[in-house]
C-alpha cells in the first residue's frame, strides 16, 4: 500500500513529495513509516524518497497529524 492519509487528505508518493518539497518533482518512491515521532504534535511520521532533479536524492519526512515537514538535507 504506497497511499496513505495526511493531514485528513489521501496522498500518493508524488503528492507527499510535493508538500515535503513545496513544488513539483521528478520521482518518488513508495511511502514508508519513518521511525520517529513528529516534535510539534508526537503523530506519526512517514517518509517518501523522491527526486526534485536530475542530479539529487532526497528523503522527505511528513507528519501525518500537522503541517510539520523536513528533508534529510535540512538535517
Ligand atoms: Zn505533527
Amino acid at each position: 500500500m504506497s497511499n496513505r492519509v495526511v493531514q485528513g487528505r489521501m496522498v500518493t508518493p508524488e503528492t507527499l513529495a510535493e508538500l515535503v518539497e513545496g513544488e513539483s518533482v521528478l520521482e518518488a518512491e513508495d511511502i514508508a513509516d519513518a521511525d520517529r515521532e513528529c516534535p510539534d504534535c508526537g503523530g506519526d511520521v512517514i517518509s517518501v524518497g523522491y527526486m526534485p532533479s536530475v542530479t539529487e536524492f532526497v528523503t522527505g519526512y511528513k507528519c501525518q497529524e500537522c503541517s510539520w515537514k523536513t528533508t534529510d538535507r535540512d538535517e
